[in-house]
Order: C-alpha cells, then sequence, then structure tokens
C-alpha cells in the first residue's frame, strides 16, 4: 500500500509517531507540508506579512526536507524528499493523495478548534476518494481523555491532574517511535510532485528578525537548545522566575512546531527527576502543565472560542470606550508607566517571546489593573508570541484574569512593583528593554513616580517626558477589581 504523511505541528523526522506509522504501514510513503491558506490569508489580510512563526516553519521545513533525503540516502533512495503546497490545506492533501494514488494518509492530532474542523473536513473529503486519514497522538505524553479523575471526569485543577499524569506514566508513553527502522519505506517523489520548498516570499511574507534573534530553527535548533539547557536544568527551580537570568529552556516554539519530540525531553526530564534532582522536577512540572491545558481544549472546547472556562465570568463587565481603547494601546506598546510591564512589553514586541513570570506579570495588569477584557490580551499575544499555543496561551491568560481552572479566588492580584523588586531586584531586565531608565538607581528603578525627585535629575528621566506616569493607580485599580468581580458574585 502506499501512504502520504502529512507534516503540520510536527516538523521532524525524528521519533513522530505519525511517520512512524506511516512508514511502518505502508510499503511506499510520501510526505507533504502544505503552507494553508485557510491560515495564512487572515493574517496577510490584518497586514501581519512579517510573521516570525511562519519564518520559523518555513526554515523548519528546509530542515525536515534535509532529514527526509538523509533517511533516504541511508536507504541507498534518492529524491526522497518534502513535497511543499501552498494553498487550501483540505483540497491540496486530497488532490495530492489522488495525483499519487494512495491509500491512506497519516497525520498527527491537532486539538485546536480550527485544526479539529479541517480534519473532519479532511477525513470526509478522502473518504470520499477511498482514501483513510489516520491520526496519533504525538504532541503530548497524555491528551484528550487519557488521564481521567477517579469519577472518570476530565481534572479541571492542576494539582490532582499532575498526581493522576505521574501515577499513568510508564516507560511506554517516553518511548522514542523508532522511524528510522523502517525508513526504506520513504519513496523517491515523481516529477510531477518533486520536493520543493518555495521561498518564503512567495507565499506573501516577508522575513523578520529571526536570525538577529538568533533563533535557531529545525530540529538542529531544537537540539542545540536542549542540550544548553540541559548544563543549566538542575538549578531551573531556582533561576526561572528571574527574567535576566537564563533560566528557562526557551523550547517552547520548538515544542510548539514539533522540532523537538516532547517524548525525549520529557523522558530525560522523568529519569532526572528520578534521581532527585530538583531543577528537573519543576521542569517536568511545567511540561505536566502544558498537557494539562491541551487536555482541557479538548475536554471543554468552548474556552477556543472566546468563552471563559467558569461561565459566571462571561458576565464580567469590562472597561470599555475611548478610555479603554487608550490603556490597551498604552499596553500593547509597553508605554504603561510599570518598567516591569513595560519592559516586559518591548520584549514581546521585539522578540516574540516573552518570560513566563513576565506572562503572568503583564496578563495580571490587563485584566486586574486595567480592567480590560482578557481576551484583548490573548489575543495581542496569539498575534506575536513565536510559541503561540493556543491551549497554553489560553489557560495563562484565563488563569490570569480568575476565570479558568485554578484554585486561587479572583482577589490574587498581582502587585507589578513588588514583582519587580522581586524577580528583577537590581532592574537588569528593565534596564535592557527601557534604555530611558537605566540610569536610574535599583531602588528607583521599580516605580519612578515615587523616586526623588534628585535620582530622576540625575539619571536623566523626567516623567512625562522621557518616561511616562503610571497610567493607573494600583490600589485604586486593585479596589476596582475586587468590585467588578465581587460584583459579579452578587449578581
Ligand atoms: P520553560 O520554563 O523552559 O518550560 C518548558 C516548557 O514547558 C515550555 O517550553 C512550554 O512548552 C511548557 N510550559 C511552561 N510553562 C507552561 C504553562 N504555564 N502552560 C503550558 N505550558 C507551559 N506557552 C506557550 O508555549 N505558548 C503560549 O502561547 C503561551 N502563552 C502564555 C500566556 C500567558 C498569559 C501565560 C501566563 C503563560 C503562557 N505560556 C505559553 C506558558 C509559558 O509562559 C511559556 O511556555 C514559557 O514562558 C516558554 O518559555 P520556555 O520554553 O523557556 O519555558
Amino acid at each position: 500500500d502506499a501512504g502520504l504523511m502529512w507534516f503540520r505541528r510536527d516538523l521532524r523526522t525524528e521519533d513522530n509517531a505519525a511517520l512512524y506509522h506511516a512508514l511502518k504501514q505502508c510499503r511506499r510513503v510520501w510526505c507533504v507540508f502544505v503552507f494553508d491558506t485557510g491560515i495564512l490569508t487572515p493574517l496577510l489580510q490584518r497586514g501581519l506579512r512579517a510573521d516570525r512563526r511562519v519564518e520559523f516553519i518555513h526554515e523548519s521545513l528546509i530542515d525536515v526536507d534535509e532529514q527526509l533525503r538523509a533517511l533516504g540516502r541511508s536507504n541507498g533512495t534518492e529524491g526522497v524528499g518534502l513535497i511543499v503546497r501552498h494553498g487550501a490545506a483540505v483540497s491540496e492533501v486530497a488532490a495530492l493523495a489522488a495525483q499519487l494514488g494512495v491509500q491512506a494518509v497519516f497525520a498527527n492530532h491537532d486539538d485546536d478548534p480550527y485544526a479539529k474542523a479541517r480534519d473532519a473536513q479532511a477525513r470526509g473529503t478522502l473518504a470520499h476518494a477511498g482514501v483513510v486519514l489516520h491520526t496519533f497522538k504525538d504532541h503530548v505524553i497524555f491528551e484528550r481523555h487519557e488521564v481521567l479523575s477517579s469519577s472518570r471526569q476530565p481534572f479541571t485543577v492542576f494539582t490532582p491532574y499532575k498526581k493522576a499524569w505521574l501515577n499513568a506514566l510508564t516507560d511506554f508513553h517516553l518511548k522514542a517511535y523508532p522511524v528510522e527502522r523502517y525508513a526504506d519505506a520513504l519513496a523517491p517523489c515523481p516529477a510531477t510532485a518533486p520536493p520543493w520548498v518555495p521561498p518564503l516570499e512567495s507565499l506573501g511574507f516577508v522575513r523578520t528578525n529571526l536570525r538577529e534573534l538568533k533563533i535557531r530553527t529545525g530540529s538542529r535548533g531544537a537540539r542545540a537548545l536542549w542540550e544548553d539547557f540541559l548544563t543549566r536544568i538542575e538549578h531551573y527551580h531556582q533561576t526561572r522566575d528571574f527574567p535576566a537570568i537564563k533560566g528557562p529552556s526557551y523550547l517552547s516554539v520548538h515544542l510548539r512546531f514539533g522540532t523537538l519530540s516532547i517524548r525525549s525531553v520529557a523522558a530525560t526530564a522523568y529519569g532526572l527527576h528520578r534521581r532527585g534532582i530538583a531543577g528537573a522536577t519543576a521542569w517536568l512540572n511545567e511540561l505536566i502543565w502544558r498537557d494539562f491545558y491541551h487536555q482541557i481544549l479538548a475536554n471543554f472546547p468552548h474556552v477556543g472560542e472566546g468563552k471563559a472556562f467558569k461561565p459566571t465570568f462571561d458576565a464580567i463587565r469590562w472597561e470599555r470606550g475611548a478610555h479603554a481603547k487608550a490603556l490597551f494601546a498604552a499596553w500593547c506598546e509597553g508605554r504603561t508607566g510599570y518598567p516591569l510591564v513595560d519592559a516586559a512589553m518591548r520584549q514581546i514586541n521585539q522578540t516574540g517571546y516573552m518570560h513566563n513570570r513576565l506572562r503572568m506579570v503583564v496578563a495580571s495588569f490587563l485584566t486586574k489593573d486595567l480592567g480590560l477584557d482578557w481576551r484583548w490580551g490573548e489575543q495581542y499575544f496569539a498575534d506575536h508570541l513565536i510559541d503561540f499555543d493556543l491551549a497554553a496561551n489560553n489557560g495563562g491568560w484565563q488563569w490570569a484574569a480568575s476565570t479558568g481552572c485554578d484554585a486561587q479566588p479572583y482577589f490574587r492580584i498581582f502587585n507589578p512593583v513588588s514583582q519587580s523588586q522581586k524577580f528583577d531586584p537590581q532592574g537588569k531586565f528593565i534596564r535592557r528593554y527601557l534604555p530611558e531608565l537605566a540610569r536610574l538607581p535599583d531602588d528607583a528603578i521599580h516605580a519612578p513616580w515615587q523616586a526623588a525627585p534628585a535620582a530622576l535629575q540625575a539619571a536623566g528621566v523626567e516623567l512625562g517626558r522621557d518616561y511616562p506616569l503610571p497610567v493607573v493607580d494600583h490600589a485604586q485599580a486593585r479596589a476596582r477589581t475586587l468590585q467588578r468581580y465581587a460584583g459579579l458574585k452578587a449578581g
């Protein structure tokens, strides 16, 4: 039989579940990736021609193509490679399946609402032509209904989920799929469907600052980052909260696009955790959060449709109107007058990445200091994060807005100044992104409006001219937020 492997958010050949099954089940296998106009056209229509993700994917496909060629060559087959198409994903895959005469298409699960609808449509269209769509778990360790409570319900709180996750884990779940073993099924591409990665510009996109940022793409880039992280994973629990320190792994974009296998990193982290390495335990915990939010999206799909996890919170009355829009613009552009918030927003704007601690700080600030709808922030992150992942992003935003799965009540409100003092004590991170404040002394940098006039003057900072005065007063905003949420409860 002949099969077609359809790559999506799993841009690697190593330990790829669907590719393994395709190669094992079929005598001849071709591989395709489609630049889906269903995803790309809306971006272009909104003027987002410079998108780091599109560039990341584009570069990673060149890497996948090389991996396929190498696998082919190792079996003496020339002409193996990645077929890349640009168009509506379902029709492109169906047309290619017909052209190649395959009986089956293989792909990995994706539980994002758009992807689910696309796959349902693909299943139907392919079935019409007598082609079966086989899909597999690849992106997470446990998915959908695999980890349930004792009453067979999906978990909605992290701690018991984590416990059940760890209890359910066996070596089998962390085992790599030995793709190489069956690589001789990779077929040379016919002249009518040659392996080819089109230039980025032909897709309507332009280059971003990905290279200047030294973001390495593909499995090769992922491996380099992973090896670097392994040299400091043991300190992760102590360093992870300080944005000025190289503490976290920076692997999120690779886990998002599957240039790195989640099983391979979880296996190593789990092994170190079993040996009592506290940093590895803390890091494994984050991977479990990742699975947690993926199962939330799969089991409670309303969260992916702009709804609060807890429906009561859909009735919150967020600030609206011109003033709200002006506050939102100040947040987006990093000019709220709260240095840590502003530095964080400049980080996302300049690099497409934001440190986890700062994601929590700016999300809390948007919802609880500015009183703005969490969905505005969620969308802004969705447009700007290179590692944007609907499940994790939505989970993070609903957590910050207290509308989601969080054991903590809504009156957990971050104080943006004390967060700054605690997690960026010398203002190193702030100085990196707000050079206009660089000369302020450590004790003044977290809340410049409280600094002595002499300190401001010595640092050459005039508030309102060089750096904004705070757009809100935290204590007043906090009181308003408590009312907003309490009113809802009473209502
Ligand atoms: P590390 O600290 O090295 O963590 C390792 C991996 O664990 C990450 O790469 C990621 O895959 C996973 N992970 C870590 N924390 C979380 C978490 N809280 N939830 C789910 N997975 C997690 N993560 C995304 O991947 N995409 C997003 O769009 C996203 N949006 C977020 C929005 C908000 C408001 C918040 C509070 C968090 C968000 N996160 C998101 C989670 C987290 O901030 C990032 O995964 C992390 O900062 C990425 O950096 P890292 O790879 O260096 O992380």
